[in-house]
């Protein structure tokens, strides 16, 4: 039985104002993984502007031009449904990944810890050891302390700086928002932007840090809904470890923690997770790292606190492979499969049809001296490939059925075309007729996209 537990529940007084946490730096596999992790994924965000493929930018979100590129795709408003399917996907791939390792997510992947972990980095570079930071801040304002939380806050601010250069980055060209702001010569939109980013970043990682994983994250709320008694999690071995005992002698019969707080020091979070499971754990193994090293100075076995699952803490044998899992795995395998299909298959074409809402039909009369039933459709052409392309624009469903507008369709490069076009035919038999706009790439019949609209006339023929 865990100490908390023979101690009875945690009293929270839930108006108690927020104590800094000082994170102490301890070596070890985990602590080495993830400050890889996170300046190789700061490093890539700055390059990511940068990047190209194919001559286009690796990832950019067009506003002003309705378009997105994505890893040499293009994705237009009307792809809304695809890029809805791959938000999707991402939650589920969320929920997959965190019923098999927990909260992988939030202790090496998640911008908010990333971020605050760098945040972290600076600090201690600049400020020192954790004894040395408590110290500091508790230290009135002398000339050195005034020297090194100018330091601190200015590297901070270039960190918070450099972020939101490359975040704005990925919705302008890089090089002319640089070019802009060595000119002085940004939009008043554009700055408002780049300050907005630089600032939540800095609040973020620097000031609210784990406040806003415990108060401010939805998923930290249900993340275990997700979890079963084999999801991986953090955790500490009651059994082994208790009862605990911090003389240097230990009494006979005593478990192997020795009550030395590390696990509690380098904790981000500030918990103490011989607590037992606590949502506040954003699984970042750093307890595991710092009891470790105490272990190895003690000459016991690792794994005290480790990465288990409750099954195995209750000797119990753990499945990697269980329904649920296998069930999370298949759906987000063939949700994968089939946007992967939809998108390699996509036909770089969109064609949309809107009838003129103003009138229902006009009559027109031919040199001729014929009745004709006129429609008329607003038609939108988007060209989403880079390539230009020559399409023809085609209308069934009625016999002699005439096209007054361009039906033939130059389109340059991810060109967005409108065209007002004049439908004619003889009166038909029944006021509402259904009919097909077809778009054909000219150089290749396969590459088509049709859509349905309605040709309206008179009730009874005049
Ligand atoms: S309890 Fe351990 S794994 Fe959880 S947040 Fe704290 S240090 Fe990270
Ligand atoms: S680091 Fe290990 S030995 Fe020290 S208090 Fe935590 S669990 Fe106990």
């Amino acid at each position: 039985m865990s100490k908390a537990q023979l101690d009875g529940p945690r009293q929270i007084d839930l108006y108690a104002s927020h104590e800094p946490i000082h994170v102490r730096q301890v070596p070890g596999f985990f602590s080495q993984l993830r400050l890889a992790l996170r300046w190789g994924g700061f490093a890539l965000l700055l390059a990511l502007p940068w990047l190209s493929w194919n001559g286009e930018p690796l990832l950019r979100l067009d506003l002003p031009a309705r378009h997105f590129q994505v890893f040499g795709f293009t994705f237009f408003p009307q792809d809304f449904m695809l890029v809805s399917w791959l938000l999707i996907i991402g939650a589920f791939a969320l929920f997959t990944f965190t019923n098999w390792l927990g909260r992988v997510w939030c202790g090496y992947v998640c911008f908010q810890s990333v971020w605050f972990s760098l945040f972290m980095d600076l600090e201690r570079w600049v400020e020192g050891s954790r004894n040395k930071r408590i110290r500091l801040a508790k230290a009135s304002w002398t000339g050195e302390k005034v020297r090194l939380r100018a330091l601190k806050w200015l590297l901070w601010t270039l960190l918070a700086g450099a972020t939101a250069l490359s975040i704005m980055g990925l919705f302008v060209p890089i090089d002319a928002l640089l070019a802009g702001l060595a000119t002085w010569s940004l939009t008043g939109w554009t700055v408002f932007w780049l300050g907005f980013f630089a600032v939540v970043t800095f609040l973020m990682g620097g000031i609210l840090r784990e406040q806003a994983c415990l108060y401010m994250c939805p998923y930290a709320r249900f993340q275990s809904a997700m979890f079963d008694p084999d999801t991986l999690i953090v955790s500490y071995d009651a059994a082994r470890g208790e009862p605990r005992s911090a003389k240097k002698r230990a009494a006979e019969g005593a478990g192997d923690c020795v009550d030395c707080s590390l696990c509690v020091q380098v904790c981000p979070t500030g918990i103490d997770i011989r607590n037992g499971l606590q949502y506040e754990c954003i699984s970042c193994a750093q307890c595991i790292d710092a009891c470790d090293t105490v272990m190895d100075k003690l000459e016991k076995p690792r794994g005290l606190i480790r990465y288990t699952t409750e099954h195995d803490l209750a000797g119990k044998p753990s499945k990697t492979f269980r329904p649920r899992l296998i069930g999370y795995a298949a759906v987000l395998l063939a949700m994968i499969s089939t946007v992967a299909i939809a998108t390699a298959n996509r036909v770089p074409l969109e064609l949309q049809v809107l009838r003129d809402r103003g009138s229902l039909y006009g009559r027109v009369t031919t040199d001729a001296g014929a009745l004709r039933i006129e429609n008329v459709y607003t038609v939108r052409v988007v060209n989403k490939d880079r390539a230009p392309r020559t399409v023809t624009l085609a209308v069934t469903g009625l016999p002699e059925l005439t096209i007054d507008g361009p039906q033939t369709l130059e389109l340059a490069g991810q060109e967005v075309r409108t065209e007002i076009i004049r439908l004619l035919a003889p009166p038909p038999a029944a006021p509402n007729q259904e009919l097909r706009f077809t778009l054909t790439d000219t150089a290749d019949a396969a590459l088509r996209v049709a859509r349905e609209s309605r040709f309206l006339a008179p009730g009874q023929t005049p």
